[in-house]
């Protein structure tokens, strides 16, 4: 089976200083020969030019050698003179030019040497340059990528070596279904003829669907590993390109090399950064991305039903790819990758925590059943920071609090103790966590509190932190009007304690204004009998950024939609105003305690409820 051809050749860049050191090698040799060793034969005398003429014309001397600014003359009584002339003294102007005179002069041309070594300085900056550039250019080829200065057009995709690249299923951990629904396609890679002769047609294209986070990527690495294949991978936002024209080139190369190397892989990660929907408003019609998306369906199209090139693509944007990018024959296969569950999240913590030193009788479960809603990678991130705490404590392993509190930090962002709140400050952040706490505690369809804080993290002031104990998929009604109350529970509080609200609300605010939004334009819920179970929401509202935002109903239904949803967000309000004028002592008296604590925990937060 034929290896993968195109690796990149990797020149170190220690040739390129063993060259540098040559040629500064070359260059001294030359420059120290310029300076012949002056012999001294016998004793040898200094004297000023003046009496070196002198004794010229007095005819005293047997021969002169001028070298240079040197001159040395040999007297008939066999001693010898060393004299010097000004660099700018002309030889023809010294006088021993007396054609009368025997004396030899002998003038010793030393530009030969000289030569060399001004060829050499004048050369060797250029020749310093090009090598600099084919060093670049080098370097930048076993990168893997053409942004050396010779390299546009040849693919940019990087490829795994078949030795390196071990990641096998295995490693990635609880997404089942989407591991069965490649299988087959492993088993095509590794005996591709047992499924030509029965005619058996596989899907060139799979697309990979999921969250971010959730090991599109790792799965797709580990195809590889699993087929024992070539595997060339490029990114899609690597061919957002200045030049047009080298998106397309790229993608030609990328498939013939690929094909070269069949069977294969393809992998083009996040392929919506140029698989987004043509002609979209966008910079007119044939810009890069364009010509790139329709360079790959012409090579996809051109797939012969023997060729076995498999091309993966992984997005997270399913919803904003081209049409054309997902008809049959293109990316037909759609994987699915959702976010893990109870009992994926156990296994992908089991998977990362297998290198690390954890205290005995870890428990994983705690962690699993506390990050609903979190992917591989944030899990994984999990465990990489209480890795780092257990290190900064100076501990011999990773203890159950170092994962709880790498919980907190991955999903409400690192405390920030540093920053100065004034006390009223610190006052109403209390009375407004605390608020949020107990309207979300009296709805029936909250989440649990799971912590009040008012320590500072990432971009907010204070936290309550609802936690959901189960994975749901689907939200009622009720549930959403409940959130609303629990969201109204912080502005609510200040109003009834300060008599006035701040700006500490306007992120509740918006998050309150989306969801009612969000159930009369896409839920069809709230007062339906006025609007009608109708999805208004243009396509933007659901996902795609760069679409119009066009309305797709009349004035007097923009109108309906309007009041439905104030209705929501008013409703919602009064009962939030109605559960904390009861609360209002408990309100009082959680706020002072959270105060002096910094932080409730869950019990302590239960804990005032039972005594009432
Ligand atoms: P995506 O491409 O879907 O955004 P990645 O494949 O880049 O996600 O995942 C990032 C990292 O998260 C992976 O390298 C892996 O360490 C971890 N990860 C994600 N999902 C899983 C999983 N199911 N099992 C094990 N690790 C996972
Ligand atoms: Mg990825
Ligand atoms: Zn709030």
């Amino acid at each position: 089976m034929p290896g993968p051809r195109n690796a990149p050749k990797r020149k170190s860049p220690f040739s390129f200083l063993l060259i540098l050191a040559l040629i500064g090698a070359i260059l001294t040799v030359f420059t120290s020969s310029d300076e012949p060793p002056v012999v001294h034969s016998g004793s040898s005398e200094k004297i000023s030019l003046s009496e070196l003429i002198r004794r010229y014309k007095k005819q005293d001397l047997e021969k002169i050698e001028i070298k240079d600014n040197k001159i040395t003359a040999y007297a008939l009584d066999g001693q010898v003179f060393l004299s010097h002339k000004e660099s700018s003294a002309n030889i023809g102007d010294l006088g021993l030019s007396d054609p009368q005179n025997p004396t030899q002069v002998e003038i010793i041309d030393t530009s030969g040497g000289k030569f060399w070594t001004n060829i050499l300085i004048g050369v060797a900056p250029f020749l310093l340059l090009i090598l600099f550039l084919i060093f670049l250019s080098r370097r930048a080829g076993s990168m893997g990528g053409e942004n050396g200065p010779f390299g546009f057009g040849k693919s940019q995709a990087k490829t795994y070596d078949r030795s390196k690249n071990r990641t096998k299923f295995a490693e990635v951990a609880g997404a089942e279904e989407a591991k069965e629904d490649v299988m087959e396609v492993v088993d095509f890679l590794k005996n591709p003829k047992k499924y030509q002769r029965m005619g058996a047609k596989i899907p060139t294209g799979i697309l990979l669907v999921g969250p971010p986070g959730t090991g599109k990527t790792l799965l797709a690495r580990a195809i590889a590993g699993e087929a024992n294949v070539p595997f060339f991978s490029v990114s899609g936002s690597e061919f957002v390109e200045m030049f047009v024209g080298v998106g397309a080139s790229r993608v030609r190369d990328l498939f013939k090399t690929a094909k070269r190397n069949a069977p294969s892989i393809i992998f083009i990660d996040e392929i919506d950064a140029i698989g987004k929907k043509r002609g979209q408003g966008q910079g007119g019609g044939h810009d890069e991305r364009e010509q790139t998306l329709n360079q790959i369906l012409t090579e996809m199209d051109g797939f012969e039903s023997e060729t076995s090139v498999i091309v993966l693509a992984a997005t997270n944007r399913p919803d904003v790819l081209d049409k054309a990018l997902l008809r049959p024959g293109r990316f037909d296969r759609r994987v699915q990758i959702d976010l893990p569950d109870m009992e994926a999240r156990l296994k992908i913590l089991e998977v990362h925590a297998k290198n690390k030193t954890f205290a005995p009788k870890t428990e994983f479960k705690k962690v699993a059943s506390k990050t609903v809603g979190f992917s591989g990678a944030d899990l994984e991130n999990v465990l990489n920071e209480s890795a780092i705490a257990a290190v900064k404590h100076r501990q011999k392993n990773i203890t159950e609090k170092d994962l709880s509190d790498a919980v907190e930090k991955v999903s409400m962002g690192p405390e920030r103790r540093s920053r100065r709140i004034t006390q009223s400050e610190r006052e109403i952040i209390a009375y407004h966590e605390v608020g949020h706490a107990i309207s979300g505690h009296l709805c029936e369809n909250c989440e649990p509190v799971h912590k009040v804080s008012i320590i500072a993290r990432g971009g907010a002031l204070g936290v309550t932190w609802f936690l959901p104990t189960e994975d749901t998929y689907l939200r009622s009604e009720a549930k959403m009007r409940d959130d609303m109350v629990s969201l109204h529970g912080g502005r609510v509080a200040e109003r009834l304690i300060f008599g006035q609200t701040t700006t500490g609300a306007s992120n509740d605010l918006e998050r309150i204004t989306n969801i009612a939004r969000n159930m009369v334009m896409t839920y069809g819920m709230g007062d339906v009998e006025k609007v009608g179970p109708v999805v208004f929401a243009p396509k933007a509202r659901l996902g795609g950024w760069d679409e119009y935002l066009q309305k797709e109903y009349s004035e007097e239904t923009a109108r309906k939609i309007d009041q439905n949803v104030q209705k929501l967000v008013l409703e919602a309000e009064a009962r939030c105003v109605e559960i904390l004028k009861k609360e209002l002592p408990l309100l009082k008296k959680i706020s002072l305690d959270l105060l002096e604590k910094e932080n409730i925990s869950e019990e302590e937060f239960l804990a005032y409820f039972k005594k009432a």
